[in-house]
């Protein structure tokens, strides 16, 4: 289920209300789930995956690849959907990736890995998506 526009909420006290713990940790103070625990990161099942805080589609399954690395990984997002800033925390230069919609944080993209063709993996939180299956 996708928010409206103006049911987003405004502030971080309103985000806190509507998610888990967990999830607020990692959609809104950019945290990272530990790797191989999340739920998605061997889901095969088809669908789309919807950003969990505001519903936005973020990433179809069949852009979802095994990258071993113990999240959810995606060679491509749903285009305008996602938006990359550069991240220096942790002493190196990564680039977060949120939703365009919501500003939640998702994960990180990666690129020249060579995993699959399009060369990019995002590699996203399963507690940052919602898998609707098709
Ligand atoms: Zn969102």
């Amino acid at each position: 289920m996708s928010l409206d526009d103006n049911e987003l909420p405004q502030t971080e006290d309103e985000w806190r209300v509507r998610l888990t713990p967990e999830e607020f940790h990692v959609l809104r103070e950019a945290g990272t789930e530990r790797p191989w625990t999340g739920e998605y990161v061997d889901t095969k099942t088809a669908g789309v995956y919807n950003c969990r805080a505001c519903g936005l589609e973020l990433f179809a399954s069949d852009t979802k690849f095994d990258s071993h690395c113990g999240w959810p990984s995606f060679d491509d997002a749903i285009p305008g959907r996602v938006k990359e800033i550069e991240d220096r925390s942790l002493g190196a230069v990564r680039t977060e990736i949120r939703c365009a919609r919501c500003d939640s944080h998702l994960g990180h993209v990666f690129h020249g890995e060579g995993f699959t063709p399009k060369d990019t993996r995002h590699c996203v939180n399963s507690v940052s998506i919602r898998l609707e299956p098709r």
